[in-house]
């Protein structure tokens, strides 16, 4: 199978190729369907298994299908360190260079606090982020908020929670709206992240490549 069976938009398979994305990781085959129709998912996969494009190229093809009519951050991406937050939003980029109209925010621990902000002030439709500095910007920004999140992702959730980021995500989720879409991935699964599915995902399909 190619990336022409999963029905993607023209800008998508146009930024897809020129990545030079052929054919879809199983991981991707899995996820992207699912994605589409909305459903809250917990895959099960590794650093290398094409876990950000599985994300990101739903994302990208749901804003696409509903564009926002005012500036508004519709999407929330949970890293747990600076550095993947980063690379997220490469690869995000990358995919959506042919999209009009899609902007991307970063919301990291360890860059310009203040230049943040001001890239958060103008609403970008996808902020990637590490759990702390998202509540930092929550709390101390009174221009910036989760009230119009459509989709959360949270990524490498078991590591997050190494990290010690367990309060940080409850209190975000407890923010951002329940009515969104939840995808969580993780490359193990234990009792504490069950916990963390059972008080953030609705129906979730499991995923376990
Ligand atoms: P990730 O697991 O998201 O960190 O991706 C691992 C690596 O695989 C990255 O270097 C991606 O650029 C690459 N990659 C992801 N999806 C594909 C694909 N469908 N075809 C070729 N390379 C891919």
């Amino acid at each position: 199978t190619n990336f022409n069976s999963l029905s993607l938009s023209r800008p998508v398979m146009k930024g897809l190729g020129a990545l030079n994305y052929v054919k879809p990781s199983p991981i991707q085959s899995a996820t992207i369907p699912i994605a589409l129709l909305g459903k809250d998912i917990i895959a099960g996969a590794v650093t290398g298994s094409g876990k950000t494009a599985a994300y990101m190229i739903p994302i990208i093809e749901r804003l696409l299908y509903k564009p926002a009519q005012i500036a508004s951050t519709r999407v929330i991406v949970l890293t747990p360190t600076r550095e993947l937050a980063i690379q997220v939003s490469d690869v995000g980029a990358k995919l959506a260079k042919f999209v009009n109209g899609i902007s991307f925010g970063l919301a990291v621990g360890g860059l310009n606090l203040r230049q943040q902000e001001q890239t958060l002030r103008s609403r970008p439709d996808i902020v990637i982020a590490t759990p702390g500095r998202l509540i930092d910007h929550i709390r101390n920004s009174a221009s910036f908020n989760v009230d119009s999140v459509e989709i959360l992702v949270i990524d490498e959730a078991d590591r997050m929670l190494e990290e010690g980021f367990q309060d940080e995500l409850n209190e975000i989720m407890s923010l951002i709206p329940s009515k969104r879409q939840t995808l969580l991935f993780s490359a193990t699964m234990n009792s504490k992240i069950n916990q963390l599915i059972s008080l953030s995902l609705k129906k979730p399909v499991k995923i376990m490549i």
